[in-house]
């Protein structure tokens, strides 16, 4: 069979996270509007018959400004050594921007196939994607270069087939029915930290992480109860995320609940938690408790 390992760069908000949900069927999609929200590198496995393709999603490549983006930082590095290819993600933008040349310039120093895509395509005319593709091969650095639409699944497929062609001959790495390394407990803290950096205002969301107090499923009962605090920087902070009488609470813990039923597919009683302490993402013993390590 075919097999390997794939990193999947490029900046926030082009779609990655939204592949790798149409890649797995939408089993865990951990998408947002805003960045940084694929804090942790997530493998993410696609099996079928003939391959397994290991997707690693690294968190945005974004210039170091605090120890938990050097951190950040450091990951995206890392995760493409240890990769067989590197998928290079880009949006609809007519023109190369800045922090998408510093991507090209650091993949540049990498000696290991590259698949360019070019995604929303469905926001682009055809002539417009004939421009951007005509930018990127003329650099001579991407093996194969693919317009696709994460959202409205066009040539996701077209896609997954250019890996495989890419791809040698290789044993499978995980469990063939997996689809990700990541425990059920680290899905479920990211999805409610998605559901509350979807619903905040934009000073809030950096300083947020969500710890897993509790995660037991009830005997005899499709039923599990997950206790969680959401921890936020300052008291200010606590207030906006509590909301008007627990409102905002309320909601994200609603729409986290959801989808963590979707995810672990039973009934969750889901119970949110607030609390503050200061300056977390400055201290690094913290960033290391918290799992971003
Ligand atoms: P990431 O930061 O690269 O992981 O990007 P996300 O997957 O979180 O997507 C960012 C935003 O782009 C979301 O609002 C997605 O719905 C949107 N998006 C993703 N793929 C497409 C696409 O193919 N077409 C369009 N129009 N929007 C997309
Ligand atoms: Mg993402």
């Amino acid at each position: 069979m075919k097999s390997g390992f794939i990193s999947v760069v490029g900046r926030a908000n082009v779609g990655k996270s939204t592949l790798m949900a149409k890649i797995l069927g939408e089993k865990i999609s951990i998408i947002s509007n805003k960045a940084q929200t694929t804090r942790d590198k997530i493998q993410i496995i696609y099996n079928d018959e003939e391959s397994q393709i290991i997707f690693i999603d690294t968190p945005g490549i974004q210039t170091p400004s605090n120890k938990l983006q050097e951190k950040l930082f450091e990951f995206s590095e890392e995760s493409l050594k240890e990769s067989d290819i590197v998928t290079f993600v880009v949006d609809n933008s007519l023109e190369i921007g800045r922090l998408d040349k510093e991507i090209i310039a650091m993949l540049e120093r990498i000696r290991l196939p590259k698949i360019l895509v070019i995604n929303k395509v469905d926001l682009l005319r055809e002539d417009e994607l004939d421009q951007i593709k005509e930018k990127y091969q003329a650099m001579d650095m991407f093996d194969q270069i693919i317009g696709i639409s994460a959202l409205e699944d066009k040539n996701v497929k077209a896609y997954i087939e250019a890996i495989k062609s890419m791809l040698d001959e290789g044993p499978a790495y995980y469990d063939r029915d997996m689809i990700t390394d990541k425990s059920e407990r680290f899905i479920v803290s990211e999805i409610i930290r998605e559901k509350a950096l979807n619903n905040l205002s934009e000073e809030v969301p950096h300083g947020i992480a969500v710890r897993i107090d509790n995660f037991k499923e009830r005997e005899n009962k499709r039923l599990i109860d997950i206790d969680a605090t959401i921890i936020v920087e300052r008291n200010s902070h606590k207030e906006i995320v509590i909301g008007k009488g627990g409102s905002m609470v309320k909601k994200i813990g609603m729409e986290a609940r959801k989808e963590i039923e979707t995810f672990l597919d039973s009934k969750v009683n889901l119970k949110l938690w607030v609390k503050v302490e200061k300056d977390w993402r400055k201290k690094e013993k913290m960033v290391d408790r918290f799992g971003y390590k």
